[in-house]
């Protein structure tokens, strides 16, 4: 029951925003940028966009799966296993 006169008020969430990178979309461009990092947490994987540390126009952690980007880079050389997302069915 609530008490009269209380309006909930919204708290900023300060977590990095979920991402499907482990649900079937993949997170794309950053995927093989050199400038993407996987971050596995505790229940949920991220990816780390490693240009927002010097410039200010990249998201720490970019909304996926990332269409296009001024930022990317390709990678040297093949993409890890453990940055190819979730395996394929057989
Ligand atoms: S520069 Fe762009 S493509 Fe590369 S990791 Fe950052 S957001 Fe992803």
């Amino acid at each position: 029951m609530r008490a009269a006169g209380w309006t909930p008020v919204p708290v900023p969430d300060s977590r990095p925003p979920a991402t499907d990178g482990d649900e079937g979309t993949g997170p794309g461009r950053c995927l093989d940028c050199r400038h993407g990092r996987r971050v596995q947490g505790a229940r949920s994987t991220f990816w780390l966009c490693q240009r927002s540390r010097t410039d200010p126009r990249f998201s720490r952690y970019p909304r996926l799966p990332v269409l296009s980007c001024p930022g990317y880079e390709a990678r040297e050389g093949p993409i890890a296993a453990d940055r190819a997302g979730p395996a394929s069915p057989p």
